[in-house]
Parts: structure tokens; C-alpha cells; sequence
């Protein structure tokens, strides 16, 4: 028995004549080559170690041929058999240590071949141990080629070259002659180490797969995750979009129920959003107007007349003014304009909504309810001039005498004709002033002049009520129609006294105040109770309904005024504690303003 050694690489011996060798020679590399081919047709290791030990029986004509695994631990297993149905198979038996000592391992792991001929022969140096194990399956030749495992295998195909090779004993391909016993020859062995190395690479290969099978797991279930996340944010955006819509539509249709003109332009003047009532009244739908500027939608002339008031509104006020518009019938309708600012979270202004609200009928009805009172008030006026005069004369005797009640009655019915005549003038001059009847007739005067007339033509009243009146008149040049400043001082007056206690004091002054005349009449009276400080200039509107009875007032004294100070592109207010007295201000613009 031959016990032999030899590198993994052992070069040929030359044993043929040349042509035969090389002829031989080709015929191995073809072999080789096909069973190569056949072994590496499978990524699976389990498929390629069955080709191989069916490949190398077949072409050795071995009677067994098969594949031993070294496990962690010393102890292996045959784990793929080739063998013929006539000798006992090994496959999934353990050899026992001693059958397969740590010495022998030591050498297979250096790559040694050993190639037995003779199993019972004493120079092939078998145990008897080995002998006995040997003899159980019936070998009697035995050629063993270590199998090579790369232990960076993987690593060196990431980073080619950058590790050094480091092999361990992976197992071992063994054939086996049973009938006989073998000399065994150099192609066998060269064929057994051809295909160890293969089993190496593809062990190499195995646990490459493993390792790429493991990163496209982790990638596969990282991008399953981030696919999950991805549905789960389009559901979210679906659902927010969803409830966009919903709320978008409900906006819609509140929008388009209402018979006004609601509407959302930004800060460059363009509309971004309108509701129905725009094609109900301009004739065009909605999306039409989206994105127009406010011009375009209505015209230059309206727009001028709209332009300061947008203009406020994108500076932040909120805006309410009255327009007159062409709607599609042609006609021109008077509308109620509100503008409110919409600021962002840095409070700037980025646009505004505007409401606009149909108010002819309400303008209508007003300017019928002025002409009505107009004409009443006009046609009362004659007759009460004459009833007022009739009584007049008749409270002078002339035309005889009456008994007390008489004389008492005289008085009442006197009385109460003064007031029907002052209500009417009030009426008719109020109703003059708001339909524009009346033009002011402005020129320069001295605020001094105008004080001392207002004062001296209250002087009478006010020594009636035992009140005294103090002015500082002021040389301050005011650009005014002086009748109705006039006026507006002597109602101003005329309550300050009719309000005042006997003994009480009324003070009437002025005073420049940035481009204005400041005028104040201040009196000592019973004050007006907060609540009451605005309504008090709106028509009709007083602090006691029984003022006009006691007082003899017609509720319409402050509204003249109002209007009067207005038509100066003045303003005027009150000031008052209750029990201390009111400071009835207001505020004219001077020559140089
Ligand atoms: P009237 O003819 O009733 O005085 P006005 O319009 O001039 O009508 O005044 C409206 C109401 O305002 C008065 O009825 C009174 O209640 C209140 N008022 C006006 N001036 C004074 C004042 N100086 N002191 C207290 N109340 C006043």
C-alpha cells in the first residue's frame, strides 16, 4: 500500500508519446470542463455535492464516492453518497474520532492527498481500528482530497485582494474501490482535486447567496416599510384632501345660498375666490372671475369709485361704504359694501373678504320716506305759519278778551304750535342737508365772529333758564358757510342751556388743534349716561322720551348738527359724566387746512 503526498497543483507526468499526450490531455481539460458544467448548473450546495459524488463515480468508475463534512466540533458526517447498490452505503453515519484524529485533520487542512491502494497493506500505516472501520463497508482503496473553505470568501468579493486567503477544512471527497484493491493514478487525483476546489468555490458561492439573500431580505423589508409609511401618508392625504373637499363644498353651498356677493381678493387685487350671486348679477360664473382683477370685473369708473376703500382695506381697516353699480339688467343698483382685512400669522394683510349687499329697495323706500316727509312737512308748514300767527294775535286782545281758561289755553295751544313749527323746520332742514338739496356756501371767516352771533342770539334763552353764557371768542380763520355753523352752535347751545340748572354756567370756546378748529360748549348739566353718548346724534334719539315734552326738544337738534359738521368734513362728539355736566365738541378745518 502506497501512502502519497502531493501538492494541489502536481504537474502532470509524461508517460505517452506527445501527440497522445496531448490528445489525452484535451480530453481531460473537456472532461473537466463538462463536469464543471454539470456541477455548477445548481446554486443550491446540496445539488452540486450530489452531481459531484455522481460525476466522480462515474468517471472513475469508483464504487463509492462521497462527501465528508467536518463539523465545529472534530466529529463529521458523510452528507452526500454515491454508491453502488452492491456495497453498504455511509451517508448520514458519524465516524467516530478515532477514525479521524486531529492529526489528520491538521494535514488535510494543509491541503494533503491521500491516496491508499491497499487498505490492508501495512505501509499504508491504517490503525486497526481503521481497519476494522473500513472493513465494515468493504473498502479496499481509498483516495481522500481535502475540501477548502475561504474563510474571507465573501469579504474578498466586496474588496477584491484586499484580504489575505485564510482556508480551513471544510470536509473531505473521498472515493473508494470495495472489490479490489487500486493503484490510484494521476488524472484520478487530479480529477478529485478539480473538483474539490469547485466544491470550494461553490461553498464560497453558497455563502455569498446567503449573504446577498440576507441584504435582500433586510432592503426588502426596509422598502416594505417605506412603502407602508408611503400608502399610510397617501391614505392621510386622501382623507385631509377628502375633508377639504367636503368643507370646500359646504363653504360653497352656504356661499351660494346667500343673496349677496361674497368674495375673497388678495393683496394684488384679484379675485381668488366668488360665490354664485356674481353670475346672478354680473352674468358671469364664478370661474370666470377668478383671477380678475377687481377693474376688470367692474369697470373703471366703479372701480374708482371702490379704489381708496380697497386700498384701506389692504392696509388693514375694515371698510364699509355704500357704491352704485351696473348689474346685467343695465340698471344701476346701490349696493352696502363691507371690506375685512385678512392677515397671516405675521399679521400682515394678505388680502380681503368683501361682502356686498343688494340695498336699492332699502335706498329706494328712504329717498320715498324723504320726499314724503318733504312734502308733508312743506304743505304743514303754511298752514301752521298761519295758525301760529292767528294765535298770536289773538293772545295780544285786540280782538278781545278771554276768560282764564281761555287765556290758559291760548298759552297751551300757542305753545304746542311753536313746537309743531320748529319740528317742521327741523325736518324740512334736515331732509335738505341729506338729499344734498342744499349747497354750502363756503368762505373764509373768523371763528370769533361766529361764536359771538351764536352767543348772542342764545342770550334770550339762557336768561329765561337763569343760566350764564361765557365764551372767549378765538380769531381763528375756518373755511365754513356760516349759517349753518351758526346753527349748529345754537342747537349746541340751546341744549347746554335747556339742560343746564338755574344758576348754571355755559361755556362755549375754541382752539387750534393740528389742521383744525376745535370748538367746545361745555355745560353743568345733568350729563348723558354712557350708553347713550352715540345714539343721542341719530334722529329722534333721546336720553328720556320725555325730554321733548319738558324740554320742548324735537330729537332731530344733534342730527342737523351731525350733518352740518359733516358737510365741513368735520366730526363731532360728546364727553360726559353723569351729574357733572357734557362737552359738546366738534371740529372744522382751517383756512390754511
Ligand atoms: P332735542 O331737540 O331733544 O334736544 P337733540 O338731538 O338736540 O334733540 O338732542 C337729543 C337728546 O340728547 C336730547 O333729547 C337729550 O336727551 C340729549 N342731550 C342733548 N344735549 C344735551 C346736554 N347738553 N345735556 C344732556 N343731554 C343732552
Amino acid at each position: 500500500m502506497s501512502k502519497r503526498s502531493s501538492s494541489r497543483r502536481s504537474p502532470r507526468q509524461s508517460v505517452s508519446p506527445k501527440g497522445q499526450q496531448d490528445e489525452l490531455w484535451q480530453q481531460r481539460v473537456e472532461l473537466f470542463s463538462e463536469v464543471t458544467l454539470k456541477i455548477r448548473q445548481s446554486l443550491q450546495l446540496k445539488e452540486i455535492l450530489r452531481a459531484t459524488v455522481t460525476e466522480v463515480q462515474r468517471i472513475l468508475r469508483a464504487d463509492r464516492v462521497l462527501i465528508y463534512q467536518v463539523l465545529a466540533d472534530g466529529t463529521g458526517k458523510a452528507i452526500s453518497e454515491a454508491v453502488l447498490p452492491a456495497y453498504p452505503p455511509i451517508l448520514d453515519r458519524e465516524f467516530p474520532e478515532e477514525v479521524f484524529p486531529p492529526e489528520y485533520q491538521q494535514l488535510y487542512s494543509e491541503g494533503r492527498v491521500r491516496a491508499i491502494a491497499d487498505v490492508h497493506d501495512p505501509t499504508a500505516g491504517l490503525t486497526d481500528c481503521l481497519i476494522e472501520f473500513v472493513d465494515q463497508f468493504q473498502i479496499k482503496a481509498k483516495l481522500i482530497v481535502p475540501i477548502l473553505q475561504s474563510l474571507n470568501a465573501h469579504q474578498n468579493a466586496a474588496r477584491p485582494r484586499q484580504l489575505p486567503q485564510q482556508n480551513q477544512l471544510w470536509g473531505l471527497l473521498i472515493a473508494h474501490h470495495c472489490d479490489r484493491s487500486h493503484p490510484w493514478v494521476e488524472f484520478e487525483l487530479e480529477l478529485m482535486q478539480q473538483l474539490a476546489d469547485q466544491i470550494s468555490i461553490a461553498l464560497a458561492q453558497a455563502e455569498l447567496l446567503e449573504n446577498l439573500e440576507e441584504i435582500v431580505e433586510s432592503r426588502t423589508a426596509e422598502l416594505k416599510e417605506v412603502n407602508r409609511n408611503l400608502q399610510q401618508e397617501i391614505n392621510d392625504r386622501m382623507q385631509a384632501e377628502d375633508a377639504l373637499r367636503r368643507s370646500e363644498e359646504q363653504l360653497r353651498l352656504i356661499t351660494n345660498a346667500l343673496p349677496v356677493l361674497i368674495a375673497y381678493v388678495d393683496d394684488r387685487q384679484q379675485y381668488c375666490f366668488n360665490n354664485q350671486a356674481y353670475q346672478n348679477w354680473l352674468g358671469q360664473p364664478p370661474s370666470a372671475i377668478q383671477g380678475c382683477h377687481l377693474q376688470q370685473v367692474w369697470g373703471t369708473d366703479c372701480y374708482q369709485r371702490m379704489q381708496t376703500h380697497v386700498e384701506a382695506a389692504l392696509a388693514g381697516q375694515v371698510v364699509t361704504y355704500e357704491n352704485e353699480i351696473t348689474l346685467k339688467d343695465g340698471r344701476l343698483h346701490s349696493v352696502n359694501i363691507t371690506y375685512i382685512p385678512h392677515r397671516d400669522e405675521q399679521n400682515k394683510v394678505k388680502g380681503f373678504f368683501a361682502l356686498t349687499s343688494d340695498i336699492s329697495d332699502r335706498k329706494a323706500i328712504e329717498r320715498m320716506k324723504d320726499e314724503f316727509i318733504a312734502v308733508v312737512s312743506h304743505e304743514l308748514r303754511t298752514p301752521l305759519t298761519s295758525l301760529h300767527s292767528a294765535l298770536k294775535i289773538l293772545a295780544t286782545r285786540r280782538l278781545g278778551t278771554l276768560s282764564a281758561d281761555g287765556q290758559q289755553m291760548l298759552e297751551i295751544a300757542d305753545e304746542n304750535t311753536e313746537r309743531l313749527v320748529r319740528l317742521v323746520n327741523n325736518v324740512l332742514d334736515l331732509q335738505r342737508i341729506e338729499s344734498g338739496e342744499v349747497k354750502m356756501e363756503k368762505r373764509a371767516y373768523s371763528a370769533a365772529d361766529l361764536m359771538v352771533q351764536a352767543i348772542e342770539a342764545m342770550q334770550p334763552m339762557a336768561q329765561q333758564h337763569e343760566v350764564s353764557l361765557e365764551t372767549q371768542p378765538v380769531n381763528i380763520q375756518i373755511w365754513v358757510d356760516s349759517d349753518y355753523i351758526v346753527q349748529a352752535l345754537t342747537n349746541l347751545l340751546s341744549n347746554a342751556i335747556k339742560f343746564s340748572p338755574p344758576g348754571g354756567t355755559v361755556r362755549l370756546t375754541a382752539q387750534v388743534e393740528k389742521a383744525h378748529a376745535l370748538f367746545s360748549v361745555h355745560d353743568q348739566g345733568q350729563g348723558i349716561p354712557t350708553d347713550k353718548l352715540e345714539s343721542i346724534f341719530e334722529r329722534f334719539q333721546q336720553v328720556d322720551s320725555s325730554d321733548s315734552r319738558k324740554k320742548g326738544g324735537t330729537g332731530l337738534g344733534l342730527a342737523i348738527c351731525r350733518k352740518i359738521i359733516e358737510q365741513h368734513d368735520g366730526k363731532i362728539w360728546v364727553e360726559s359724566a353723569i351729574g357733572k355736566g357734557s362737552t359738546f365738541a366738534f371740529t372744522l378745518p382751517t383756512l390754511q387746512a
